[in-house]
């Protein structure tokens, strides 16, 4: 049975919709980050358009795991034009040394934005997170080339065998130096607890402006990628905040239909999952190609680039 405060709750998420259907033209953010509460349903054509990241490297994926794997600031520059010839608005984006280790460092990560840039208009988003055991200075580096976007973990977690740490003195250090770059943050969420962080942040001054989060699911660790953990991560998002997620291994295909459905954003790529299907490895562009045609079939409408930047409010302070 449901009750009449669930009701009423419904009949107001209603009322807020139609309200927000009717401003959309102007611009207006749409009333909640999750357009399908309490069954308000809608079209998906009038959802805003789906934005795609391309994860293209990651710090953990090897050559040997996969051929197809983009290495050299060249590999990375194609790599993200096949993505965003395929679909991808933005790149996310791990250097690699000469050996292919991974590497934070600030050359290596300027001459694969100069390869990205030689090719197309993709929006280049650096990984702060780098590799596990990373020190805060060496994880920066690449801020401080003032990217559009760069990733901003807001908590510790375990993954696997190792521990991701990021205590809350260097969240607020990475923070502050994303502001004095003009670098807009993307929340990395690998538990619930990290929202609740993230919105402290904002509270207390450290960030400002648009707020995007990215729910990273499955990680062995973090939290489970299934559809009910999602929805109640959107549900904590305040009001205007915009979200994409992240399923890992098998968990990437589900998690962007839900993705798309929901009215959230979806990341797929090399660096969350190297498989097209059961024993098919896939490129950068294969998960992206397949991402827009699901988009498609459902009727939802892609975001260019430039679309992209406007939904995440790039380029304001
Ligand atoms: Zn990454």
């Amino acid at each position: 049975m449901i009750s009449e405060t669930v009701r009423g709750l419904a009949r107001k998420h209603l009322q807020l919709f139609r309200e927000w259907i009717s401003l959309k033209k102007e611009g207006a953010p749409p009333p909640t980050a999750n357009p399908w509460v309490f069954g308000a349903i809608i079209s998906m054509k009038t959802m805003e358009k789906l934005i795609i990241t391309a994860a293209l490297v990651g710090a953990e994926v090897t050559r040997e795991d996969t051929p197809h794997l983009p290495v050299t600031p060249e590999e990375i520059g194609e790599a993200a034009a096949q993505a965003w010839e395929a679909g991808a608005a933005i790149a996310h984006i791990h250097v690699r040394d000469e050996t292919g280790k991974p590497s934070q460092s600030r050359d290596l990560y300027e001459a694969a934005i100069r390869e990205i840039r030689k090719r197309c208009p993709i929006i280049v988003q650096v990984s702060t997170g780098g590799a596990v055991g990373m020190s805060p200075e060496e994880r920066l580096q690449p801020v401080s080339l003032g990217p559009e976007m760069a990733t901003l973990t807001t908590g510790t977690v375990n993954f696997g065998s190792e521990v991701f740490m990021n205590p809350l003195a260097e969240i607020q250090f990475f923070a502050e130096e994303m502001m004095r770059y003009g670098v807009r943050p993307e929340f990395e969420i690998f538990d619930t607890g990290m929202i609740g962080t993230a919105l402290g942040l904002v509270r207390d001054g450290w960030v400002t402006g648009h707020l995007h989060f990215d729910f990273v699911m499955g990680v062995p660790g973090g939290m489970p990628a299934t559809a009910r953990h999602l929805l109640l991560l959107i549900d904590q998002l305040p009001k205007g905040a915009t979200w994409t997620v992240a399923g890992i291994g098998r968990h990437q295909l589900p998690m962007a239909a839900l993705g798309i459905t929901l009215g959230g954003h979806v990341r797929v790529g090399l660096e969350d999952n190297i498989y097209y299907r059961k024993g098919e490895l896939a490129t950068n562009a294969q998960l992206v190609a397949r991402v827009k045609r699901i988009a498609g079939e459902l009727e939802r409408d892609v975001a260019t680039p430039e679309e992209a930047r406007q939904l995440l409010g790039l380029g304001e302070k």
